[in-house]
């Protein structure tokens, strides 16, 4: 499975969800635009991450599940001159380990909140937001390393953490009555919903199409207030867009990047046919 951050939005330029909400100060790539008080200029071959500027002390959660595969601490020495250089660009930080082999970094962290070889699940707080190590001031800086790039270094093949997130909401999804509920074609999630319970609802809809036109790539986690297109979303609209497998994540050869495809592909059947399958059943519970 590719790595997707599936509750984690971009509304009007602000990340929100998870890890931190926030104003995107520092996009992935962006080059020599931050400068140290003394005028180093930092990105000069392009960001490694995501910059979020959020208050001191803002929680930073995880945007997936993962194991927690490094810490680094500042009050903690160490020997090794690589952990010392480390900690001197990216403060107290955290690396977790996402299924597939992806990494994600989170950096200049005030403090940490996690333990070395701990399983996070999505929204476990990691650390607190901090200005620890190369830093201009309080923000998240969020890397992605490929798989295998568990230190998520620039020549080993870095993703853009924004490209990896969940359907980019239009506007944020309101938790509003029912009756208030959403334009033509949407419904809002109510508390108890479920993927399987929105299938009985809407049994006259095809699952495939409730799958496609909300973009989902597995079975959705549903929350009260979110909002489920029920019709095929008018053009421009930005739901329905879910982000594939990044192109441009650098396989650690082409054996790899073939069965990561497979692997997706079989992914897809699997969701088509389980819709399938579940369609079949809710047509025989009504005969
Ligand atoms: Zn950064």
């Amino acid at each position: 499975m590719t790595l997707v951050f599936a509750q984690t939005r971009v509304v009007g330029g602000r990340v929100e969800g998870l890890p931190v909400s926030g104003r995107i100060t520092s996009p992935f790539g962006a080059v020599g635009d931050a400068r140290l008080k003394d005028g180093t200029v930092l990105h000069t071959t392009g960001h490694t991450g995501v910059d979020i500027g959020a208050p001191l002390g803002t929680e930073v959660k995880a945007p997936a599940a993962g194991r927690v595969v490094d810490t680094f601490s500042l009050a903690i020495p160490s020997a090794a001159p690589w952990i010392a250089d480390w900690k001197r660009i990216y403060g107290n930080s955290v690396i977790v380990e996402h299924a597939g082999a992806y990494y994600t970094l989170y950096a200049h962290l005030s403090a940490l909140k996690v333990r070395e070889g701990q399983a996070v699940v999505a929204g476990d707080v990691l650390g607190l937001v901090g200005s620890t190590g190369l830093s201009t001031g309080p923000h998240l800086h969020w890397g992605v390393g490929g798989p295998g790039n568990r230190y998520v270094q620039r020549d080993k093949g870095l993703l853009d953490a924004l490209t990896l997130i969940g359907t980019p909401a239009k506007e944020p999804a309101k938790p509003k009555e029912d009756s208030m509920a959403a334009q033509q074609g949407q419904y809002v999630v109510k508390a108890g919903d479920t993927f399987d319970s929105l299938l009985v609802r809407f049994a006259h809809i095809d699952p495939l199409d409730l799958v496609a036109w909300n973009g989902w790539t597995d079975t959705p986690v549903l929350k009260a207030g979110d909002v489920v297109w029920t019709a095929k979303p008018p053009a421009g609209s930005s739901s329905g867009s879910s982000p594939e497998a990044p192109k441009s994540a650098p396989p650690a050869n082409d054996k790899v990047a073939e069965l990561e495809e497979l692997v997706d592909e079989l992914a897809e059947d699997f969701l088509r046919i389980s819709a399938k399958v579940q369609r079949l059943r809710i047509k025989a519970a009504a005969l």
